[in-house]
């Protein structure tokens, strides 16, 4: 949130602007509103508005006087809200959006100007038998000027040494930032990604991704032309009364992990003062056990958090639908559908989905028969929830 109130006592005379998202009723909901109230009435208007569900992006002075470089005001019109006429209970559900994205950092380091981060570790995610290669790799940023500095939800791009097949250096490949802002070791200098290793068989031949290969054959010390950080669609929720649900396959999970470990990883939490009391739900869809990312450390939350967080996997190579076919991310939200939907309902439910395209259309499917299953329609409920900033997608 964006607050500049100045020096502002009791007997203060002047008015301020509050900005606010998601408040009032219909349209007006989807819009930023902006209410002009005096120094006496700024407490109880901004309690109203938060109780309410009410999103407060930013409170200004509006005087000129607060001389401590506020931010300029918002384009909206503004409503002048007379003494006691702080904004009204709104009927419709309130809605819980993803933190001001003004604030998120983006392209910090271009491709023609990357940042060399520093390769710190570089260990297999997957257990025997598992199918490909997974890994968990870890760069140092210390040293950036600027730092590079992101949050979870956000990717980095890396971009791979050598050259392609015309001779020109290769272009970045995205890959999604799997630690918290604070990184793995709280030190708020590293960045830690899951990368798998691109393999697939063309006329014969094993052919082996340019970029992904790169990375999970990378030793420590080494040095890596590092890009970004970009995106703002993955974001969490400033709320801690939040509720999430997470739709991960493969390395889908990376950044689920950040906010699982921004969550209820105990150092990270006394770190971020984020404490998390709403619901976690991660599904998880693999192959086969020994595919399964970050399982022990889900494992470990769910035994120290069994209140507020559920982890289901869906293993297809090994588990059966109801149908006897292979167990899939979908067929596991379609047996959770009465539950997923009623959290849904709650206006502070964010739904995230990540991992590889082909996803897609089989959630949209459970969607569909799980929606219908309690009266709704999602062809109309998803582009909703898009707009009220509450379904977040990054497949690839
Ligand atoms: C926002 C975003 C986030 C991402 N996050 C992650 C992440 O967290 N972890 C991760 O591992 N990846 C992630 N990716 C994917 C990543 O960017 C790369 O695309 C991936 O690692 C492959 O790059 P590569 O250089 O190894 O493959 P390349 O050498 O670039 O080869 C890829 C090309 O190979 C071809 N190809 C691929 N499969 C086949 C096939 N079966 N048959 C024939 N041709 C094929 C296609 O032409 C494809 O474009 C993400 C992508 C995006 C856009």
């Amino acid at each position: 949130m964006r607050v500049s109130t100045g020096r502002a006592n009791q007997s203060d005379s002047r008015m301020f602007n509050v900005v606010v998202e998601g408040f009032g009723i219909g349209q007006q909901r989807q819009a930023e509103r902006v209410f002009t109230v005096p120094f006496s009435q700024l407490q109880s208007t901004i309690q109203t508005i938060a109780r309410q569900g009410g999103v407060i992006t930013g409170v200004f002075a509006i005087d000129g006087s607060s001389g401590n470089g506020a931010d300029p005001m918002p384009a909206p019109a503004a409503e002048t809200a007379a003494a006691g006429d702080a904004p009204t209970p709104a009927a419709a559900p309130a809605v819980t959006k993803a933190p001001a994205h003004a604030t998120v950092p983006v392209n910090t380091y271009k491709p023609k100007t990357p940042f060399l981060g520093t390769v710190t570790e570089n260990y297999s995610l997957v257990g025997e038998g598992a199918i490909g290669r997974v890994n968990h790799i870890t760069f140092d940023l210390a040293g950036g000027d600027p730092q590079l500095e992101y949050v979870e939800g956000q990717s980095i791009g890396i971009i791979p040494e050598g050259t392609d097949a015309n001779g020109k250096p290769h272009k970045l490949r995205l890959y999604s930032i799997a630690s918290t802002r604070h990184g793995d070791n709280m030190a708020t200098h590293t960045v830690s990604l899951c990368v798998r290793q691109l393999e697939y068989e063309q006329d014969g031949e094993t052919i082996k991704g340019v970029c992904s290969t790169y990375l999970c054959d990378i030793e420590p010390a080494a040095k890596v032309k590092i890009t970004g950080p970009v995106g703002k669609e993955m974001l969490l929720p400033d709320d801690e009364e939040a509720n999430v649900i997470m739709l991960a396959t493969g390395t889908g999970i990376a950044p689920m992990r950040a906010y699982l470990r921004r969550m209820f990883e105990p150092a990270e939490r006394d770190k971020n003062g984020w404490h998390f009391r709403g619901k976690a739900w991660l599904f998880m869809g693999v192959p086969k056990t020994p595919n399964l990312l970050y399982d022990a450390d889900f494992e470990h939350y769910l035994k120290q958090y069994p209140d507020n967080f559920r982890y289901t996997k869906a293993i297809s190579r090994e588990q059966q639908n109801a149908k006897g076919g292979r167990m899939y991310i979908q067929d596991r939200v379609l047996e959770h559908a009465d539950e997923i939907f009623t959290l849904i309902e709650d206006p502070k439910t964010h739904v995230y989905m990540c991992g590889l395209k082909g996803m897609e259309p089989g959630i949209d499917e459970a969607m569909t028969a799980a929606a219908a299953a309690k009266g709704l329609d999602w062809s109309e409920l998803r582009p909703a929830l898009k707009k009220a900033g509450r379904w977040h997608v990054e497949t690839y």
